[in-house]
């Protein structure tokens, strides 16, 4: 299995450190507002990779943060007139509800920030001691970059090269570095805000420190595979690297992984732009499994730009082999013979072969464009070998393999009825709101929304009746 590390800027052959176990690390999301699409791509990204190295047979120890303590989430609480606590805990809570929609998995462990400070002190201190930190006169502790030697070796920049930028970026109240290129550990506290007490100052810690305490903490000094979108190669991964190697002494993570950008109208999609959609803004239109095989549909070191007619097509397509399953399914309930044929058993073997193609493009880094091409070949393979004379144990191992390798990928693509009925009740029930408030356009979106589910309404005088579309 191949993985491209941003490290040796190469595919490289993918050995763990420990046989059989991958320690795995992402960074999360700053949680003062639901997260937008953009987010959503490191977390679908990473959580395939996750799903396939557990298909691969490895137990997979993931952590991912969530980032409870920031500017954006102080402002925020400031203007609502509450505890910044207050702010990163509902948006903790309905990141978790997104992830669960896109189907992807809760790590294994979800540290937090403000739960982590004492880690960050201590490994802030061991800095000191080491001579790779010092602390300035009001208390702020900065990184001394240039005695990390290997300074730059992620992001592949030349120290002297980013002097010469960095002093343009310079800010007030950074003049008690030694270095420009010298970055915050620990910054004292502001009127108002949220504060800790340390060796130092009563402050709070610089964003890049805790992830190295974090994943220290909960994985140990080396890690596997350490991810998070383009964006963070530098200067958030590299000051990691920094910070982790200076203190523990040992090389930090073998292998870096990087998604790159979804972008809208070819600029990146992010919040400072103003350019984004939310997951929660999909799911009104869209169920999110459609919008996880949107963002699978493209290899995760590939930008992606977000269009109606993209998502409008990966919806068609999911489609296809969601009609496949449930085709199978009715197969399988009405089958006359239970017993495989020796034809049958011919082609199993040949259905095998789907399997190879997709595993061969998930080892090739994670290739899931390819490995959708894969599934779909094995949804014609099923479309054009089966009928109504199928025996029930063909259609069923079929399915199986139809169902393990979007497992795989984390596509459900088999509805259970309570949850399809209780989708569907609840888009009435929003149809019903909006015709009640004369909003005719809203009303009829859901119609169509439901349409595109095969549920066909009816209004009687009891009520809308419904069902499904022959
Ligand atoms: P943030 O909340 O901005 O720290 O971002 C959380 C994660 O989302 C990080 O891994 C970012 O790199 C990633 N991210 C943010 N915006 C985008 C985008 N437009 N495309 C892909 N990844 C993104
Ligand atoms: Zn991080």
């Amino acid at each position: 299995m191949k993985i491209y590390n941003t490290l040796s800027a190469r595919k490289e052959d993918f050995q763990p450190l420990e046989e059989g176990k991958v320690r795995m690390y992402v960074c999360g999301p700053t949680v003062y507002n639901l997260i937008h699409i953009g987010n959503a791509r490191p977390m679908i990204v990473f959580d395939t990779v996750r799903r396939y190295l557990e298909h691969k047979g490895y137990d997979v120890n993931f952590v991912s943060n969530f980032t409870d303590v920031d500017d954006k989430i102080i402002k925020k609480a400031l203007e609502e007139g509450v505890d910044p606590s207050v702010i990163s805990e509902r948006y903790i809570e309905e990141c978790k509800k997104d992830m669960a929609g896109m189907n992807v998995r809760p790590a294994t462990t979800h540290p937090k920030a403000t739960e982590e400070i004492d880690g960050m002190i201590e490994m802030i201190r061991t800095l000191i001691d080491k001579g790779f930190a010092y602390a300035a006169e009001d208390g702020t502790v900065y990184f001394r970059t240039r005695k990390f030697k290997q300074y730059g070796k992620l992001s592949h920049k030349n120290l002297d090269d980013l002097q010469g930028g960095m002093r343009s970026l310079l800010v007030s109240g950074e003049d008690q570095k030694e270095d420009p290129l010298d970055f915050v550990l620990w910054k004292p506290k502001k009127e108002g805000e949220p504060y800790w007490e340390s060796p130092w100052c009563d402050g709070r810690p610089g964003w890049h420190i805790e992830c190295s305490v974090m994943s220290k903490k909960y994985l140990g000094e080396q890690i596997d595979i350490h991810a998070g979108g383009e964006d963070l190669v530098f200067p958030h991964h590299e000051n990691e690297i920094a910070q982790s190697e200076a203190a523990n002494g040992k090389e930090f993570s073998k292998y870096w992984m990087h998604n790159a950008f979804l972008n809208i109208d070819n600029r990146k999609m992010s919040k400072s732009l103003g350019n984004f959609k939310t997951v929660r803004d999909i799911s009104e239109t869209y169920d999110l499994q459609v919008l996880r095989f949107f963002m699978l549909s493209a290899h995760y070191r590939s930008p992606l730009n977000f269009s109606a007619p993209l998502m409008e097509s990966a919806k068609t397509s999911l489609e296809r082999i969601v009609t496949c399953a449930s085709n199978l399914n009715f197969g399988i309930e009405n089958a006359k013979t239970d017993a495989l044929s020796e034809e049958e058993a011919e082609l199993l073997k040949e259905a095998e072969k789907f399997t190879v193609q997709f595993d061969e493009a998930m080892d090739d880094d994670f290739n899931t464009a390819d490995a959708i091409t894969a599934v779909f070949d094995l949804v014609r393979f099923i479309n054009s070998n089966t009928d109504e004379g199928s025996s029930a144990a063909f259609l069923t191992k079929l399915k199986e393999e139809l169902l393990m390798l979007c497992d795989i990928l984390g596509l459900i693509v088999e509805r259970k009825e309570e949850s399809l009925d209780a989708q569907v009740e609840e888009l009435i029930a929003k149809r019903q709101e909006a015709r009640k408030n004369k909003d005719f356009a809203e009303a009829d979106r859901i119609r169509d929304q439901l349409l595109g589910m095969g549920i066909v309404l009816e209004d009687t005088r009891e009520g809308v009746k419904w069902k499904r579309k022959s």
